[in-house]
């Protein structure tokens, strides 16, 4: 028998997302919700590949109930491309819904996972939020809140506690320290916080990385055993692709910084990170023009793909480019860097004027 996936929050091992369907239940993205959601790259190109519960989450807004969207940062870098495609979600479906958009500041997780005092955390926190008003979150339908200024949701997590057995921890995310534990619970607490009070969104929607996972199936188990008491409903989700390290070989992670782009990079940072990138290129360039690019295994493809081509036409012209070797990787790369920079410049000008609201948000977090 195949053991199931592991999947850990706290890794950087790529995901099998077929497995995730067979193995924890997932649900494929519906036709009507994909082209509901079109104009959204995300679900048009099959990045926002899995839901659980996203059709009754919709069915709860268009019938005009509130509903609300979470996510949430561990401020312990800048803001990095898989930061970016989450908040790009929520500021999306807040858009789109007028769901109430919830953003967590991690700074209990930052200590149990980095180590990061408090008052290193908020000085992070006020660079990311910046970030996050920069790609379009409107602070005024929005709560922004640190986890460990959040009573309320502290009390969640110590109730969650006593429901909670150290087996279930164990299941759900291998042998970790308690600090670790500890932070699941305080994370449960903010996936749940909406729901409370007779105001609360009884719906939230949590879009996550494949890899967070586990988080979601605990905060669901929790609000099944706690919907009588509290109110609650289980969370529903939407599930992204995970986006690759320049490398290539594993996750984008934080942990990487030379692995990854961060908004905050300067132009050289970048290009030095692009032309270190994997591509699909061949080993010389007579076998690349007779074979062309192998487009599948290139993380600048990717990168454009993902994060900087809206427009489909643009990737359309990227792939006829590789795919027949018209193009060399070099020539490519130089082509694709400049269209990073011009994005990077454009949103880091439009940060700086958002750094004096973002102070105010993390100060009164
Ligand atoms: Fe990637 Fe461009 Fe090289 Fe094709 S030509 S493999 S898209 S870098």
């Amino acid at each position: 028998m195949v053991p199931m996936q592991e999947v850990n929050p706290w890794g950087n091992e790529l995901v099998d997302y077929e497995r995730l369907f067979a193995e924890f239940g997932l649900q494929k993205i519906p036709k009507e919700i994909r082209e509901r959601f079109k104009d959204s790259a995300g679900f048009r190109r099959g990045i926002v590949f899995a839901h659980r519960d996203l059709d009754k989450f919709l069915k709860t807004a268009d019938n005009g109930k509130p509903v609300a969207v979470l996510s949430g940062i561990k401020p312990s870098s800048p803001f990095h491309l898989g930061s970016k495609l989450t908040a790009e979600e929520i500021i999306f479906f807040q858009k789109r819904l007028r769901a109430k958009a919830y953003y967590c500041i991690a700074d209990l997780e930052a200590y149990a996972d980095n180590g990061l005092s408090l008052r290193q955390s908020s000085e992070t926190a006020v660079d990311n939020v910046a970030d996050l008003l920069a790609l379009g979150l409107d602070d005024r339908h929005a709560v922004v809140y640190k986890q460990s200024s959040n009573a309320a949701v502290l009390r969640l997590s110590h109730i969650f506690s006593k429901h909670t057995t150290l087996a279930t921890l164990e299941a759900l995310y291998g042998h970790q320290n308690l600090g670790l534990y500890t932070s699941v619970l305080t994370q449960a607490g903010d996936i749940l916080y909406p729901m409370l009070g007779e105001e609360g969104a009884k719906a939230v929607l949590v879009p996550v990385g494949a890899d967070q996972d586990p988080h979601l199936r605990f905060a669901r188990d929790l609000a099944n055993k706690l919907s009588a008491e509290y109110g609650f409903a289980p969370p529903a989700a939407t599930y992204h692709r995970l986006f690759r390290a320049l490398g290539g070989g594993t996750k984008m992670s934080k942990r990487d910084p030379a692995n990854v782009i961060s908004l905050s990079d300067s132009e050289e940072d970048v290009e030095k990170k692009v032309k270190a990138a994997l591509t699909g290129g061949r080993d010389t360039a007579e076998e690349q023009r007779r074979k062309g690019g192998d487009i599948a295994k290139c993380v600048v493809y990717e990168l454009m793909q993902f994060h900087f081509y809206e427009d489909d036409a643009d990737l359309a012209k990227m792939r006829g480019d590789c795919t027949p070797g018209k193009i060399l990787c070099g020539e490519c790369k130089a082509v694709r860097l400049e269209k990073i920079r011009e994005f990077l410049r454009a949103h880091q000008k439009k940060k700086k004027t958002m750094l004096a609201k973002a102070g105010k948000l993390v100060e009164g977090a």
